[in-house]
């Protein structure tokens, strides 16, 4: 059994957005030409309380925190309820099965979304064995995301053309994906993903 899971296609990660990747937004085409080739579709949200501890100005109690030492900061992003931490309108949202919203701890990061979440328990439910992962953004969300499946015992291929990194430094996104890779996720493009499963 296969599971689509888009990670973070939200407003705040997209250009206009709070915390924008830089042509977050372009991966709609690829993830909505994918959508009916899953019987299941899980797409993650960033769901931050105000005060959590990876936004600028907020003061973390080192003794709470459980995230990357020291945190990494961010704008504010994805605040629970907020029209940017909405999924994004060029998502075909009514083909989403099930929304998991993770981050909502406010001493960690929260980036996977396996943390905290129904997310592997889902998975088992259904069983599926092989996700196939798209979203935002590639070296953080998305690869921990990869790298928490992979460890709980998931086949993983990342569609690389509907991944999109932040590139703080840049070749961040590219070493994610080697990262990714050397943790047994396969790298394809969506449309060698699409004809694969259609053959299937
Ligand atoms: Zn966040």
């Amino acid at each position: 059994m296969d599971a689509l899971l888009i990670v973070d296609f939200q407003n705040d990660f997209c250009p206009g957005g709070a915390l924008a990747v830089s042509e977050g937004d372009l991966i709609a085409a690829p993830i909505n030409e994918l959508l009916d080739s899953f019987d299941l579709v899980l797409a993650s949200r960033d769901w931050h309380p105000p005060d959590h501890g990876s936004f600028a100005g907020v003061e973390v109690d080192p003794a709470r925190w459980q995230g990357t030492d020291p945190p990494s900061i961010w704008p504010v992003h994805c605040v629970q309820g907020t029209p940017g931490a909405e999924l994004h309108p060029d998502l075909d949202r009514a083909k989403v099965d099930v929304v998991i919203d993770k981050g909502q701890d406010p001493n960690s990061q929260g980036y996977s979304a396996f943390q905290d979440t129904r997310l592997g328990d889902i998975l088992r439910e259904r069983g599926v064995d092989r996700l196939f992962v798209t979203g935002l953004a590639t070296d953080y969300c998305v690869k921990n995301s990869v790298l928490d499946a992979r460890r709980l015992g998931f086949d993983v291929v990342v569609v690389e053309d509907a991944v999109r990194p932040v590139d703080v430094n840049p070749g961040d996104g590219e070493r994610a994906l080697e990262e990714m890779e050397a943790a047994g996720a396969r790298l394809a493009r969506s449309d060698e993903v699409k004809r694969a499963l259609a053959a299937a």
